[in-house]
């Protein structure tokens, strides 16, 4: 379409050119003809020339599959018929200066120097064409007032081919800032998308890391940072699974504080939450990476124990709880000093369900606390 209407534009530029140049011309040719005598037919081919043929060409250049080849063509055919006009009138100098630079400015601008060298050629090809038809004759004098209509008719040539060349140089300025500016507001446009983009990534990055974090706070007790029941009810038949798959020992332990509820008339119940913080860093002090610590209920811990076997188990509880008995938590003034008692179940021995386990480290945890509190009792069957 653009290429379309840019061939058109070369074609009616040209005949605008044409007509205009053509007609000061055919008054300087005239001038001159009629001052030389010339007959009837060299007359009407003058009104040929100058006032049919810039239509003829202009039509046949607009009606073209490709307009600007046809036009190319046309300026040839302008060359021939300058030189052989040149030659008719026996080169008259302003007359045949005006000619040739006309068809050679004509077709430079379009082609360069190989535009000018062509054009030169046809022209002279004319010129020799009508010399081999008519002989050569050579009369280069031409009257004032022709050389004054050449003049005339060169000088609005040139000028109009300056304003073209200008008006083309302005629509080019014009297009390359209008592409410049699309160009910066693409880009423009693409820097917000890459903004957008990277603050979209934050985003999701922040939103994973809220999501792992309630995750992580919807398996945990808030008051010690322990797992809860609910992770540990799901953890228990997970790791169980595991121990049977993989043939180790798990073992379980129910911790409860004793007397607790006596702390807490002493104390406070701040003072015993304060207690219950204690215990948990305690057992995060005594405790592997593998093992799963978590608050089971008010005062009762329930330790799940990958890999270790009944009598570590056993072991471990013994230190927690001397450790526990041993030290005071310091709360404000008050020093307050509690035991503790375990019950231990262990995988194989005492069950191979979670709800059996449980059951028997709280059996053994009953035990313990029947038998006077503050002392570790692992789950027999009798
Ligand atoms: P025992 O030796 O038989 O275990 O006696 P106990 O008093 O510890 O037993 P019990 O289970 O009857 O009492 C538990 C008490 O733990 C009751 C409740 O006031 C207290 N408790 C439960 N949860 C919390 C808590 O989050 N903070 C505090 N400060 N106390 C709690
Ligand atoms: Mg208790
Ligand atoms: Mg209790």
């Amino acid at each position: 379409m653009l290429k379309q209407s840019r061939q058109q534009w070369l074609v009616e530029a040209h005949f605008k050119v044409r007509w205009v140049t053509l007609t000061a011309l055919m008054i300087a040719i005239g001038m001159h003809m009629w001052g030389r005598g010339y007959g009837a037919i060299a007359w009407g081919l003058l009104v040929l020339q100058f006032f049919a043929y810039p239509y003829l060409v202009f039509l046949r250049a607009r009606s073209a599959i490709d307009p600007r080849k046809a036009e190319l063509t046309n300026l040839l055919f302008d060359c021939v018929l300058f030189g052989v006009w040149s030659a008719v009138l026996d080169f008259p100098v302003s007359i045949t200066y005006t000619l040739l630079l006309g068809a050679t400015l004509n077709n430079a601008i379009i082609g360069g120097w190989r535009g000018a060298v062509r054009s030169t050629l046809y022209f002279s090809a004319g010129a020799v064409s009508w010399i081999l038809v008519a002989g050569f004759k050579f009369s280069p004098q031409t009257d004032l007032p022709v050389t004054a209509w050449c003049l005339v008719g060169l000088s609005i040539y040139v000028t109009q081919i300056g304003n073209f060349v200008f008006v083309q140089r302005k629509k080019l300025r014009d297009t390359r800032a209008i592409l410049q500016r699309e160009e910066l507001e693409r880009k423009a446009a693409q820097d917000i998308l890459v903004a957008k983009n990277i603050e979209l990534q934050e985003q999701i990055v922040e939103i994973r890391q809220l999501h792992a974090q309630l995750q992580d706070q919807a398996m945990r007790d808030s008051l010690t940072g322990l797992y809860n029941r609910r992770y540990l009810d799901e953890t228990l038949e997970r790791e169980l699974a595991r121990a049977k798959r993989e043939s180790y020992p798990l073992s379980l332990m129910m911790i409860d504080l004793d007397h607790f509820k006596k702390v807490n008339d002493t104390y406070g119940h701040q003072a015993g939450d304060e207690v219950l913080k204690f215990f948990s860093g305690l057992l995060n002090e005594g405790a592997r990476a593998e093992d799963v610590l978590c608050r089971y209920g008010g005062e009762e811990f329930l330790l799940l124990l990958p890999k270790m076997p009944l009598e570590v188990a056993r072991e471990r509880a013994e230190q927690w709880r001397a450790d526990f008995e041993a030290r005071t938590v310091v709360v404000g003034e008050q020093r307050i000093q509690t035991t503790l008692s375990v019950g231990i179940a262990a995988y194989p021995q005492h069950g191979a369900t979670p709800d059996q386990l449980t059951q028997s480290a709280d059996l053994a945890l009953y035990l313990a606390k029947s038998d006077g509190r503050n002392r570790v009792v692992v789950f027999s069957p009798q």
